[in-house]
């Protein structure tokens, strides 16, 4: 991220501004709790073994206080280094990598697939759905109220100058 960082621990949203704009973002140490969580049930590790670290890429700057563990571009480095004492020997790091190898490469594959397939078949269909009256792009909608509500829909993308609508076959 680039620009000025804005975030205390706490906070559900964080502020980066740049070029005189602000974005919120999530609160990565919350977005990353779901990670450890995660990494401490594939290793079924204890909690105190495993270890959040934000590491914020590109040209950013901090403008609040952050926690320990937030870092900016290598000073991850000398955090990840501060700790010194060995939780888990030669023989149980191999075995971490593995279970984190063997419980990433194929579901993430597969989702990665899934989702690519996903975002191409909502482009082709937005693309190749054209009104037939007036040729502008079709959209999918919702009904809002009525008999039909929450049913599905193509409206024409120029609506209310154009009202036609198809059914979603
Ligand atoms: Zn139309």
């Amino acid at each position: 991220m680039k620009g000025w960082i804005f975030g205390g621990e706490k906070q559900a949203q964080w502020t980066q501004k740049l070029y005189r704009k602000s974005f919120k973002f999530q609160n990565p140490l919350r977005q990353n709790y779901k990670h450890v969580k995660a990494m401490e049930s594939l290793l079924d590790a204890p909690p105190e073994t495993i270890h959040s670290v934000v590491v914020f890429a590109g040209d950013s700057e901090f403008k609040t206080p952050m926690p320990s563990n937030v870092k900016k571009q290598g000073a991850y480095i000398k955090y990840i280094r501060s700790f010194r004492e060995e939780v888990l020997d030669d023989r149980q790091v191999k075995e971490a990598i593995e279970r984190i190898q063997a419980g990433r490469l194929e579901p993430n594959r597969e989702t990665h697939r899934k989702h690519v397939e996903h975002l191409k078949a909502k482009a082709t269909l937005a693309a190749e759905k054209k009104c037939p009256k007036c040729g502008s792009d079709m959209v999918l909608r919702a009904a809002k109220k009525g008999t039909y509500a929450g049913k599905r829909f193509w409206g024409c993308s120029s609506f209310p100058k154009c009202r036609v609508m198809l059914n979603v076959t």
